[in-house]
């Protein structure tokens, strides 16, 4: 860039003396100067070329962003309707509404149960994928109190909990002051970490806690005592798809969608998500959220609240 700018006169140098041509000099500068001025008005000309094609490019991304999701969404919706027809009648079969089954029967159907309610699963998380993305995630703050939260999650747990050697455990929230946030999004990030930390603890304890960080902030965890995740795989545990390539982690492969899912809900609630996690010892992933929804007007009746 220097190289464009006009010399500063140098003003260590002798004054011209009788035998300089000044005209001549002055000539000379002017004309430099002037294809100077022409060389930057060029490269100011690349540059706005430059911006303009910044911006289209910029544009193109929005709409193939746009059209990514509008299929994603479109896709998710039209996969619902064959899928519960499918759960329906597994449901139905495993009911005997139509005759008893034979043990082999049984067992394919369970098959079909338990295949139909993962792809449901995916589904579920593709559809809040999409409309995170094209940003049409409604968030309704309200105040809420952490131990309604933890007593309907762990209500909602009570009957998935079929491993004896594993208890789930939510601990007395400490000092957590009411919260101004979409309580239903926070419940669905903490699903996703517990139902993780419940299918990757084979023996131990999954523990749920809340506490506040300082003013303004409060993590909530979830740690457990289970296979853990090899440092090499942190740094993409929350992105889309991002699966550990583990023998269990495969065995026990889901959608590679929910971590992801949870890290934007997190963003969206003015938060983020982290990681802790030791091989063969256990993992803590936890959310941490401001007391209030930043840019959000508390709802007037409740102001005073906290
Ligand atoms: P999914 O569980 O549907 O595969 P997630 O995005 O929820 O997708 O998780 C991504 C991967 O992270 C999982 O497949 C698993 O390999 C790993 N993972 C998540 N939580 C845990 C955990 N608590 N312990 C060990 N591995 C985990």
């Amino acid at each position: 860039m220097n190289k464009m700018l006009p010399e500063p006169p140098d003003r260590d140098a002798p004054p011209a003396g009788p035998g300089v041509d000044l005209p001549a000099a002055l000539a000379a500068k002017t004309a430099e100067v002037e294809a100077l001025r022409a060389e930057l008005e060029e490269t100011n000309r690349g540059v706005l070329a430059l911006y303009a094609e910044l911006d289209t490019q910029a544009e193109a991304l929005r709409q193939a962003t746009e059209l990514k999701s509008r299929f994603l969404a479109y896709m998710s919706h039209e996969f619902r309707t064959p899928i519960g027809s499918i759960r329906s009648i597994a449901r139905l079969l495993m009911d005997r509404v139509d005759g008893p089954l034979t043990p082999e029967q049984e067992t394919q159907v369970r098959f079909i149960q338990e295949t139909s309610a993962e792809f449901s699963e995916m589904v579920d998380d593709l559809l809040d994928l999409a409309k995170v993305e094209a940003g049409r995630v409604e968030i309704s703050p309200a105040w809420f109190e952490m131990v309604d939260l933890f007593s309907a999650l762990r209500g909602m747990f009570k009957p998935v909990l079929t491993n004896p050697d594993v208890v789930l455990v939510f601990e007395e929230p400490q000092d957590v002051p009411p919260l101004y946030n979409d309580d239903r999004k926070l419940a669905q990030i903490l699903r996703n970490f517990i139902s993780n930390a419940l299918k990757f603890t084979l023996k131990g304890e999954v523990r749920v806690s809340a506490r506040r960080d300082d003013q303004d902030q409060v993590t909530f965890a979830v740690s457990d005592t289970g296979i853990g995740i090899a440092p090499e795989f942190h740094h993409a545990i929350f992105q889309d798809f991002a699966q550990v390539d583990s023998p269990i982690q495969k065995r026990l492969r889901g959608t590679g969608l929910g971590l992801s899912l949870s890290k934007r809900l997190a963003e969206l609630l003015g938060g983020s998500v982290a990681l802790q996690s030791e091989l063969n010892v256990g993992s803590t992933f936890s959310v941490t959220l401001p007391v209030r929804l930043p840019g959000a007007a508390a709802a007037p009746a409740t102001e005073t609240t906290p």
